[in-house]
């Protein structure tokens, strides 16, 4: 089977606080993996240190083969990563945010144009190129950041909270374009607090106080718990804990 992130043992203390404390696991080529938990539970440091862009204290982790350690500079070039507050200018129009991501990530004027027209077919944005990106309304708004993040055509994608703020129907529309760029091959890594947007992900890590509580397909983790719904399991883990 063929992995596209592993990670071993991996911590990161800020001073004596383990924000994420030892944890290991893996995720597949073309899989959709969801790390749920709530806020504090370690999510966004873990997606930096996979990124290559907050060093680990101890432990490994490869993202498509790469160190997260020796060789952070090759990962950022395999992977998009939409951060929780994925930087888009409000006062540029919709065309010169894409072009401006363009140029960052070094893509040529035709492969450009290509993902351009791409990005705003996805995002559902066609003939609002010239829009200006702040009057844009949450779900357009987070489908352009998600085209911008990954107009590189990335093998990994990293999503912290990409529906937060965001309306149930645009959250809906988004897990439908999450779920075709995974079809397509492309690994995705994804956070969320929603516990109902667990089950658009293949496989769940439950992540509270920066260690891995529970893992494994949403379906399996309910039958082996004889629960219902993941947000039981969840708050009967957390229980045991304290
Ligand atoms: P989540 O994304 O799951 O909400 P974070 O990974 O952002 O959680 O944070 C995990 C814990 O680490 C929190 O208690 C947070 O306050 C702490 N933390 C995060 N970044 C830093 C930092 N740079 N310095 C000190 N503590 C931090
Ligand atoms: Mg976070």
């Amino acid at each position: 089977m063929q992995m596209s992130v592993q990670v071993n043992n991996l911590v990161k203390k800020f001073g004596s606080f383990a924000a994420v404390d030892d944890i290991t696991f893996s995720v597949q080529k073309g899989e959709i993996f969801g790390f749920i938990g709530p806020n504090g539970a370690g999510k966004s440091t873990t997606i930096r240190m996979l990124c290559g862009i907050l060093d680990q204290t101890s432990g490994e982790g490869t993202v498509e083969g790469f160190s997260i350690k020796s060789e952070p500079e090759k990962i950022k070039s395999v992977i998009g990563y939409m951060s929780q507050k994925f930087s888009l200018y409000d006062d540029l129009t919709v065309a010169e945010n894409i072009n401006f991501y363009a140029g960052i990530h070094g893509l040529g004027f035709k492969e450009a144009g290509d993902r351009k027209s791409w990005i705003l077919e996805m995002s559902g944005l066609s003939g609002k190129e010239g829009c200006m990106t702040g009057s844009l309304s949450g779900g357009w708004r987070q489908r352009l950041s998600l085209g911008c993040a990954i107009i590189h055509n990335p093998k990994v994608i990293f999503l912290d909270e990409p529906t937060a703020g965001v309306d149930p129907i645009s959250r809906k529309e988004f897990w439908g374009l999450i779920r075709g760029l995974a079809k397509a091959g492309t690994t995705i890594f994804v956070t969320t607090h929603f516990m109902d947007e667990v089950e658009f992900c293949e496989r769940i890590a439950m992540i509270y106080r920066g260690k891995i509580v529970a893992m494994g397909t949403p379906s399996e983790l309910k039958i082996l718990n004889k629960v219902d719904n993941l947000e039981m399991l969840f708050v009967n883990l957390i229980r045991g804990m304290e």
